[in-house]
Parts: structure tokens; sequence; C-alpha cells
């Protein structure tokens, strides 16, 4: 099985300017890689390693990309996969794979001449959810204790340091075993953005886009309650497709305006019952 493995030789693919409307997000975990890019100082001075992060918020607010940023600012390879790519119907398979990835980590870590390795775990609900319980079973319990036996394995001179982070929504579904010291003990927040926030997630989404005089992202950010980063990435997209369906050269405030109710519409498909 090949994970997917993105390794950041020269310039990261995003870094943290690209993420808006997460300022308190993106501190926080700038504090956090600080203690794996002063690697030395913390081996000096005994401190424990950072082993885990996780990322807790509702889906489309920023997480993947606040974890390909953080490979970057750490200059790591990044290793992203989800949660229910390890679960499968045979025992020990998800172990199994839970196995592999952390030593495609190593692998691909010493053959790119780098110190350290992110894994990204998308949807870490799905195989660390609490064990023992109704809706787990043998399989996923398995899986989980592989996860946790892997991230006790790693140690603060490892040739390739290895750095876990998770995403969630369901941060109540997990197995508090999974948020033990030495395991995920950093949880940072991504919430929806407010409405500032949501202005420079536009201004991020319309940066390399022609934008007519009468455009006011102000106000869009202001129409915008409850949208996340994708959705106001979609939004964006939207005004553009509007513009051209009509043959305009620039993105008018009104194409921007109409894109609102796409989108909306949009979710609101998304979120039909299926059948
Ligand atoms: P999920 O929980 O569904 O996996 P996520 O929180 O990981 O979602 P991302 O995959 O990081 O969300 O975001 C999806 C897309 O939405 C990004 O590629 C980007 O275009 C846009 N986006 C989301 N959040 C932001 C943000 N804070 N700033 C800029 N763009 C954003």
């Amino acid at each position: 099985r090949i994970f997917n493995t993105a390794p950041l030789t020269h310039r990261p693919e995003i870094c943290f300017d690209d993420i808006g409307g997460q300022s308190s997000a993106i501190n926080e975990l700038k504090e956090a890689l600080d203690f794996i890019r002063n690697q030395e100082k913390i081996i000096k001075l005994g401190i424990r390693p950072l082993k885990g992060i996780l990322l807790t918020g509702p889906p489309g607010t920023g997480k993947t990309l606040l974890a390909k940023a953080a490979a970057g600012y750490t200059d790591s390879i990044f290793i992203a996969c989800s949660g229910s790519e390890f679960i499968e119907m045979y025992a020990g398979v998800g172990a199994q794979r839970v196995r592999q990835l952390f030593q495609t980590a190593r692998d691909t870590g010493q053959k790119l001449k780098k110190d350290s390795a992110l894994i990204f775990i998308d949807e870490i609900d799905i195989l660390g959810g609490k064990r023992g319980q109704n809706t787990s079973h043998h399989e996923y319990d398995q899986t989980l204790n592989q996860l946790l036996v892997e991230m006790d394995g790693l140690k603060v001179n490892d040739k390739v340091r290895v750095l876990v982070m998770a995403a969630t929504n369901r941060v109540d579904m997990l197995d508090p075993a999974l948020l033990r010291p030495g395991r995920f003990d950093r949880v940072v927040k991504v919430d929806l953005p407010d409405k500032q926030g949501r202005l420079e997630i536009l201004k991020l989404h319309c940066r390399n886009k022609p934008l007519a005089k009468d455009i006011n992202l102000e106000e869009i950010a202001r129409e915008t309650f409850s949208f996340s980063g994708a959705h106001l990435e979609s939004l964006a997209n939207e005004g553009a497709i509007l513009a051209m369906r009509e043959g305009c050269l620039k993105i008018e405030h009104r194409h921007l305006h109409e894109a609102i109710d796409k989108v909306m519409m949009g979710e609101k498909l998304d979120r039909r019952p299926s059948k």
C-alpha cells in the first residue's frame, strides 16, 4: 500500500500565510512546532518530545491546510491519510497499515535526508473511537492499539523524528487514551471563521482573480455567516464562473453575491438524506 507522500523538498506547497481567519490556531500551532525546530534545546532541558497534535473543528475550516503548512514550517516530509483507510474487514490488516505508515515516514525521511516527518491522519475518530463500545469491534481496537504503540515508540533522538497530526470534528468520540500526555496532548481548535476571518479568506481566494472596481468583499464577508473556508473558496470560484458565463472579463460584485446563494444551495443538496 502506498500512502500519499508529498515530500516538501524545496518550496512548501502551503504556508501559514495562505490560511485565513485562523490566527489563534496558527499561533498555538507554531508555538508547539517551535519545540521541533529547537530540538537541541529541548533535549538539553529534558523536555518530553512533542509527538501528537490534534486539530478539532467543523469540516472545511483549514485543518488539512494547517497540517501541510506545519510540515513546511518544520521542513518535514508530509504524509497524509484518512482514518477510513485503516478500517478493513480482516483482522490485523488495519494494525499492519499503521505500522507501514510509520515505516514509510521513517524510510521516506531517510531517503530524502530530512530530519523529520509529519504524518497527518484526517478523520481520526474513525480509527480512534472509544474502545470496547458497541459501535467499535475488535479489529478497530487492534488498529487503535497499534497507533498508540507507534506513538509511544517515538523518541526524541530518532534519525527521522515523526510528528503525528490528526483532525476530527468529533473529539468527544475519541478514546481517552489518545489524548493522554505523550500522545495527542496538544489540542488546537480550528473554528468557523468570524467576519474578519471570512474577509481574510475571501481576499486570499480572490487574490489571483480579476475583480471589478465595484467589488465589496467586506459586504460579502458580512453576508456569509457560518460559511467555512471551503465554502468561501467555492464562492470565489462560483463568482468567477458566473462572470465567465456572462462574458465578463472581470468578476463584479453581483456575481459574488449570486454565488452566495449557489454555495448555500449546494450545501442544502449535500445534506439531503441519501436514499
Ligand atoms: P475536512 O474536515 O472536511 O477534511 P479541513 O478542515 O481539513 O476539512 P481543508 O481541507 O483544509 O479543510 O480545506 C478545504 C479547502 O477549503 C482548502 O483547500 C482551501 O481552498 C479552503 N479553505 C479552508 N479553510 C481555509 C482557510 N482558513 N483559509 C483559506 N482557505 C481555506
